[in-house]
């Protein structure tokens, strides 16, 4: 703790939360702390309102949505009269199966592994920032940044498994219609990106001065 607290001595001096300063999100005023936005009117808060609240509802709608897109299929192909039903990581298989060995690891990474790192690295950021662990704060903020870099191009994800998958297959296809799983799929991706913008990263400096929250 002392060290990070020499750091943060060493590298800024007073914060404006500190000075009684609140900067407005909507307009970029700086102003003493007050309700409302002497410029703008917008409602004037230090910290996005209840962050580590909504981050955790939408992390949760998040990963429940990520259930059905690998239990239900991703892709519904026919041939000509044959119906196959295949789910992400069936598809995966499948790829790996006619020889697409790079195509299956984009999909399997795009549609698997990097969702699953989202999860992990927001639940592990609320909870070093609820804990208040002596982490590295600017390595933290750097994860918190990677996370939400990705997120922007998430639904790219979607779009990768739906095409490459039908791309592989489209010599001997008449028809790739969508499953379930990829709408429940868009929908994770949708809900994990809003909860990583929901987590405000100056909990993660406030948490180390504050100690531990019982939020
Ligand atoms: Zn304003």
């Amino acid at each position: 703790m002392d060290n990070l607290a020499n750091t943060r001595t060493r590298q800024h001096g007073l914060t404006a939360r500190e000075a009684g300063l609140i900067a407005c999100t909507t307009c970029g005023r700086l102003d003493r702390a007050g309700l409302v936005c002497a410029r703008c009117g917008a409602t004037l808060s230090s910290r996005y309102p209840d962050s580590i609240q909504r981050t955790l509802a939408w992390l949760a709608a998040g990963i429940v949505c990520f259930i059905p897109a690998n239990l239900y299929p991703m892709l519904i192909t026919r041939t000509l009269g044959r119906e196959e039903k295949n789910t992400i990581i069936g598809g995966v298989i499948e790829l790996v199966n006619y020889g697409s060995y790079f195509v299956a690891i984009v999909v399997g990474v795009a549609s698997i592994v990097i969702p699953v790192a989202k999860f992990v690295v927001i639940g592990l950021l609320v909870a070093s920032i609820r804990r208040a662990w002596p982490l590295d704060p600017h390595a933290r903020l750097h994860l918190y940044e990677i996370t939400e870099f990705i997120g922007r191009w998430s639904m790219i994800d979607v779009f990768v498994v739906a095409i490459l998958v039908a791309l592989v297959q489209l010599d001997f296809v008449a028809s790739v219609n969508p499953g379930l799983a990829a709408v429940s799929f868009a929908l994770s991706v949708i809900f994990t990106m809003l909860a990583a913008q929901s987590l405000d990263p100056r909990l993660i400096w406030d948490s180390i001065e504050e100690g531990p929250s019982d939020e």
